[in-house]
Order: C-alpha cells, then structure tokens, then sequence
C-alpha cells in the first residue's frame, strides 16, 4: 500500500507505469532501420493490390478476416455477383448473404455483420460513398469509421489504406503484428488493435500513403516468407541483427 504523504496527511494515488512502448525515440529509429533493410528485399514501392472504392474496400476486409486471401477474393466476387450493389445487400436476408460468402471463416457472423455495418453506413450518410472521408484527417476518418459496429481498427486502416481513398494509414494484420513483436517493436502482450496507434507512431509524420502501406507490405510479407509462425527462418532473415527473438544457429561439437 502506498505510503501516507506526510505533509498532506493523504494516501498518493498509486503511480502509473509508464506504457511499455511510448513513443521510444530508439523505438524510431529502428522501425526505420527495418524498414530501409525489408524495401529492397520485396521491392519498395510496392503495387496497391485493390483499387476498390472505399463501401467494396470494406466488405472486403471484413471478409478476409482469418481467412485466406483466395477464399475471401471468391466471396468478393460471389457477393457482387448475388447482389446488384451494396444497397441490395441492405435489404437482403442474412441466409442469401451467408451463401453467397460460405467459403471464408465464419460466415454465419461475418452475413449479418457485412448488413449491418453497410445499413449503419447509409443510415450515417444517406448515401454509401464514402468520398468525403479523403477531406478529413486520417485519424479523424478513422474514429468516424470505427463509431459503427464492427469496424475495428484494422478495417478502418484497410479501408483508408488499401481503397481509391489511398490515405496514409497503417494497417496491421496478424503477420505484420507478429513480426513487430518478436521484433521487440512492440511489447509481448500488446494486442493487434493497440499496435496500430503504437506502430504508426513510430514512423515519420510526414510519410506519405505510399510509404506507410510499403511498411504493412514488407512486414507482412517478411511474416509469410520468413518470420513465419511456428518455424520462423531465421537463418536467411536479413534482421538477425535487429532482433532479440533470431535464433543463433546451432554451434556443431
Ligand atoms: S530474426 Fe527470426 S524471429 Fe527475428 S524477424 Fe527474422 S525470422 Fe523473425
């Protein structure tokens, strides 16, 4: 129990610890060095790989949560092939979505998610473009984004980032998050969600949409060619150096 002050005669509100990765300027200053060493590996700058407005944008990242990729593209394409556009979707019986989308993990929740998210949208706007978002601040988008049910902070990444918005935000997913902690950029028990503002805080201010979505893409991509999740490859990571998880090869007898 914390000590009596005694000048005061009362019991000092017991200190907070300090958060474990605010804003280190050493912090920094190796964010950048992983990200000068990752771009010439996988080729900086890096193609956006969607140009999709920012409603389709949406849909799409709530798909491909744990999913793969393939699984949720095809779920994409089922969703607009079943429905002329995302009003129809609105008006739609959960049980039409869900097999229009039963290919990627959890359809059953992901159906009335993608409806409901998608009405509270055209509920907030009138409309569902979404345009007026490139005219606000990144981080304001974002809390704009995130006051509907079920967008999270990776989906309003995603749709800032990877959508015809092209903003600067950074998304982080399973991979990219991974890798920041066995990395030691961000603390073992951060969760995905609080990594995002500890990540892009981390980075230059000034960096442009480009900069940050090459930043997501190496990182990713080092967490699906390398850092993988059970065995990561440490022998051929070009991070070794950086890393407090790299594991030293075996010394032979
Ligand atoms: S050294 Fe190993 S643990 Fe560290 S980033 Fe590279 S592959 Fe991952």
């Amino acid at each position: 129990m914390p000590a009596t002050d005694l000048r005061t005669g009362t019991v000092p509100p017991p200190r907070r610890k300090a958060a474990p990765n605010a804003m280190d300027p050493a912090l920094a200053e190796k964010a950048l060095a992983i990200h000068a060493r990752l771009c010439p590996v996988y080729g900086c700058p890096i193609p956006y790989f969607h140009s999709l407005d920012p409603v389709s944008e949406l849909v799409s990242s709530l798909l491909s949560h744990r999913t793969r990729n393939a699984e949720s593209g095809r779920a994409f394409k089922a969703l607009r092939a079943r429905f002329p556009d995302w009003e129809a979707v609105i008006d739609a019986d959960v049980p039409e979505i869900e097999a229009a989308i039963a290919g990627v993990t959890w359809p059953e929740l992901k159906a009335p998610r993608i409806r409901d998210v998608i009405r509270a949208l055209r509920d907030r706007c009138g409309t569902l473009d979404l345009a007026f978002l490139a005219d606000m601040e990144v981080e304001a988008a974002r809390a704009w984004l995130q006051a509907i049910p079920g967008i999270g902070p990776k989906t309003s990444a995603a749709v800032l980032s990877f959508s015809t918005l092209r903003m600067p935000a950074l998304p982080v997913d399973s991979h990219h998050h991974r890798v920041a902690q066995r990395l030691g950029l961000i603390g073992p028990r951060v969760d995905v969600g609080p990594a995002h503002a500890i990540l892009r805080g981390q980075l230059p201010a000034a960096w442009s949409a480009q900069d940050l979505y090459d930043n997501h893409e190496i990182l990713m991509l080092h967490g699906q060619q390398v850092c993988h999740h059970h065995r990561p490859a440490c022998g051929r990571c070009v991070l070794t150096d950086l890393c407090p998880s790299a594991k030293r090869p075996v010394r032979e007898p």
